[in-house]
């Protein structure tokens, strides 16, 4: 029998209309799509911008210089044009649509790498605002507060005396200046160490604090000194105020190495006048805790307890 016929020829192609290759072009464009897709790639989708920043990333922490990064995919990107086959490069609009699209994914990616590169330095410096922030708020406290007492400091304590006496004496309204020392504290320290005097310091601040009303400002003035200011109380009001400091103080004893220690403290007490200055102000009080040492220690006394000799010789 005679041999079948062979097929026929494939049509010829039809003519390369502007059209089709335009489709030509979109799909090869869309295959390229696909390789991505294929490698779990879809630049449709959120994963792939991830997958692209975390390669970003990766070349960010092996230190490759970001200029070294973008002309390598501006190698890519050249070498891609060139491997545009010869029957598309001939076909202008074909050509110029698949071009277009190599550049726009290459470029996608390459500013997707810079993107991480920037992003990278945005979190540094987040960081390191961050670091400013902590030490700046750990700087503001340690202004603001004693660090061994957890009171406030001698900076605040004085400006907020001399901010609340200037309002005092403004409002025409009574604030009292109390200078309490703790009593024979060399002794603690010279029994029991530095360190426990530290934590005694620390505790007996406590108990002023919690002692006092939640409005009174007490501040550590130097070493065992305390300066406690108490808003709108009169010199009556602030000796009761500064004696029910004293008893808190005294009430329990601080344990050390199960050895019960008594820390008493001596305190003296001053109203402002119109024409005082924090100095000024201060100064009364010191002399009326000098007073209460004087006269046995563990007790308050006030500016009117001060003899007229003291006061002359101290002032
Ligand atoms: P007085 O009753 O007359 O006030 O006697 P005192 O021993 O308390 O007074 P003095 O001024 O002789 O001694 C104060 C002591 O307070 C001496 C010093 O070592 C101690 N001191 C001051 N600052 C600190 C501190 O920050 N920590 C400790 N542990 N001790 C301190
Ligand atoms: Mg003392
Ligand atoms: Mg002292």
């Amino acid at each position: 029998p005679p041999p079948p016929p062979p097929p026929p020829p494939p049509p010829p192609p039809p003519p390369f209309s502007s059209r089709r290759r335009h489709t030509r072009s979109r799909l090869l464009s869309r295959g390229l799509g696909d390789v991505y897709k294929r490698q779990g790639q879809n630049f449709g989708t959120p994963d792939y911008f991830e997958s692209r920043l975390r390669v970003g990333a990766a070349h960010e922490r092996a230190d490759v210089s970001l200029s070294l990064y973008q002309s390598f995919y501006c190698r890519l990107q050249n070498l891609l044009l060139t491997l545009i086959p010869p029957e598309i490069r001939q076909k202008a609009d074909a050509f110029a649509e698949l071009a277009h699209f190599i550049i726009k994914i290459t470029a996608l990616d390459m500013s997707l790498a810079i993107e991480t590169y920037h992003s990278n330095q945005v979190h540094d410096l987040e960081d390191s605002i961050t670091v400013c922030r902590e030490e700046s708020e750990t700087l503001r406290r340690s202004l603001r507060f004693d660090t061994v007492t957890r009171v406030h400091s001698r900076a605040f304590v004085i400006q907020a005396l001399n901010d609340r006496l200037a309002i005092a004496q403004e409002n025409g309204v009574p604030l009292c200046a109390v200078m309490a020392d703790l009593d024979h504290f060399k002794k603690i320290n010279d029994t029991h160490g530095h360190l426990v005097g530290d934590k005694i310091l620390h505790d007996v601040a406590t108990r002023m604090v919690t002692g006092a009303r939640s409005s009174d400002i007490v501040g550590r003035y130097g070493g065992e000194e305390f300066l406690i200011i108490f808003e709108g109380a009169t010199l009556d009001i602030a000796r009761d105020l500064a004696e029910r400091i004293r008893i808190r103080v005294l009430a329990d004893p601080f344990i050390e190495d199960s050895a019960k220690l008594f820390v008493t403290v001596s305190l003296g007490v001053a109203e402002a006048r119109a024409d005082d200055s924090a100095e000024s102000l201060i100064r009364r009080a010191d002399q009326a805790m000098y007073e209460a040492k004087t006269a046995g220690r563990n007790r308050v006394c006030t500016e009117l307890d001060v003899g007229p000799s003291s006061r002359s010789t101290t002032a």
